[in-house]
């Protein structure tokens, strides 16, 4: 693409004193584009940017960069704790690693079997349907309790293409779970026992709509590993989160995929690429804009000014800088009110199989404040195991009520409540609770029932010259490469303003 643009670099002075900014501002650095957040949203617009010739600063307030990219080193071996898993239907990160000279390897997460804990008891899906505590009525019944949530909110869905979840035909649908679910006539069990695995936030606070939008996007990812691998890939798993992986090689990927050495691997090769465009330690703590260029002043005094700006953090941290301009009630609804859902996971050894003595499935399910506990399979079935606490919804937002080593001691001393076998033979890796990240405050965007009818369709359109990246600003995608694709989506938007 040849570029036509304005020579905003290089005025500095000229520049400057036209925008009418404070003199303090004259010892500012200036580039065409300064971005805030170097996660991979923020570092993707700016290697596309500086690939058309623009000069680029990524502002970070962390010490690296990658946020939710999150590789840590641990007593038991590194240990991603944000983003791992890249699916075939990854076509920028794919195309990330192999610029990069990354090496991608099928993911090694096997979830071994799971049983339900609920009401007190240990429940066998198998025969549910019996049960005397099923007060499911109709074909509700045959469905596994830890699977209510994501089954119906998935039957219901009547969305096709990726983008449908935005197109006004589906307003209507811009509700809770909950409401849906009163709508469709469903029983008052299997409306409380839809809140255990609603995905999103949960079953009241977060719309269907948002939902659906992940339920799709997984559906294409599905469909692309079936017809690689011309394998069903039915939802014949017996637990709701974690995503089971075809390992069969197509062209060299698997379903899953994982990034050796760590997916931090990615966000640094970015990185390492632009060099000292990258300034870590910058907390953004305030934004002025105008329709000529924007300011952004972080909490160590230093200034940037950019001819455009990008909004590359997620808009629980941005609420919490002040941004200066013309009024834009929409774009300031969305950044104050858009609600985050959170992930929080304790990493540990298994040092024995303690299911051998108990008789028990390895992995669980419950309806406690534990959320669920992964035992991953070592393809051997003797010795040490990995395995996971992983709390998402309501036991998720619940923990983070709890500091690390109190949240460490209730999941051991609530597994070893349910499973006596297992006292002393799991040791913790690590943990993470990303709503208590300072620089995140929650894992993900989510949006409340009304609220892709008020803000959701609008919130990708700049405000003056402030242009908005970031997972959250997804329009067909999720995951890593939500992130790279609004990363690409505000590149193509500002170039077009400067040819
Ligand atoms: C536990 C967990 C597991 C996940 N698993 C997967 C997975 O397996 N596969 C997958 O595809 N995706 C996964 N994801 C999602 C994926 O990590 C994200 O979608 C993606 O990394 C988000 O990138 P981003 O650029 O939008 O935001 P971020 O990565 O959040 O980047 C934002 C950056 O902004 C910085 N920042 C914040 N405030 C300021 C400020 N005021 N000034 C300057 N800088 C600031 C932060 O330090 C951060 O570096 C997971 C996420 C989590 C939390």
């Amino acid at each position: 693409m040849t570029l036509n643009r304005r020579q905003f670099v290089g005025t500095g002075v000229a520049a400057i004193t036209a925008l009418g900014l404070p003199r303090m501002a004259l010892a500012a650095e200036s580039a065409d584009v300064v971005i805030i957040g170097a996660g991979l949203s923020g570092l993707h617009s700016a290697e596309l940017l500086t690939e058309q010739g623009l000069k680029v600063i990524v502002l970070d307030a962390n010490n690296r960069v990658g946020g939710r990219v999150q590789t840590v080193q641990t007593s038991e071996g590194m240990i991603d704790v944000g983003a791992s898993q890249v699916g075939r239907g990854y076509a920028r990160v794919i195309d990330a690693c192999q610029r990069y000279g990354l090496k991608l390897i099928s993911e090694d997460r096997d979830l071994l079997a799971f049983g339900t804990h609920f009401s007190g008891q240990w429940i066998d899906n198998k025969a549910w349907d019996a049960n005397p505590l099923n007060l499911c009525v109709g074909d509700e019944r045959k469905i596994a309790p830890s699977l209510m949530g994501q089954q119906l909110a998935a039957k219901y869905n009547p969305l096709q293409e990726l983008d449908d979840w935005l197109d006004p035909r589906f307003a209507e649908y811009d509700i809770s779970l909950r409401e849906l679910l009163k709508r469709k006539g469903h029983s008052a069990q299997a409306i409380e026992l839809a809140a255990y695995s609603a995905p999103g936030i949960g079953i009241d606070e977060t719309s269907v709509l948002r939902m659906w939008q992940e339920e799709v996007r997984g559906r294409f990812e599905r469909r692309m590993v079936e017809a690689a691998s011309q394998t069903e890939q039915g939802p014949k798993r017996d637990h709701p989160f974690g995503e089971a992986n075809d390992h069969s090689s197509v062209n060299g990927l698997s379903a899953i995929n994982n990034i050796v050495g760590g997916t931090s691997a990615l966000p640094k090769a970015m990185a390492a690429k632009l060099g000292d465009r990258i300034r870590l330690g910058k907390r953004a703590m305030t934004i002025a804009l105008s329709d000529k260029g924007g300011t952004v002043t972080c909490s160590d005094g230093s200034v940037f000014n950019g001819r455009f700006l990008i909004s590359a953090i997620p808009f629980s941290m941005l609420r919490e800088v002040e941004i200066t301009g013309t009024a834009n009630p929409v774009m300031r609804q969305a950044i104050t009110t858009m609600p985050y859902a959170n992930t929080a996971r304790m990493y540990v050894t298994v040092e024995r199989p303690f299911w051998k003595d108990d008789g028990l499935p390895p992995s669980i399910t419950t309806d406690g404040p534990m959320g669920m506990f992964w035992a991953i399979d070592n393809h051997t079935g003797e010795g040490a195991h990995r395995g996971m606490f992983v709390l998402v919804g309501r036991t998720a937002q619940a923990i983070s009520a709890l500091d690390r080593a109190e949240a460490e001691a209730m999941l051991l001393a609530e597994l070893a409540r349910l499973r006596p076998a297992s006292k002393g033979a799991v040791r913790v890796a690590t943990w993470k609770d990303w709503l208590r990240d300072p620089l995140q405050r929650g894992c993900g965007f989510s949006l409340a029932p009304g609220q892709v009818n008020a803000f959701a369709r609008d919130m990708t359109k700049p405000w003056q010259v402030m242009h908005f990246a970031g997972e959250h600003t997804r329009r067909n995608d999720y995951g890593m490469e939500s992130a790279m694709e609004s990363g690409e989506r505000v590149a193509i938007e500002i170039l077009e303003r400067t040819a």
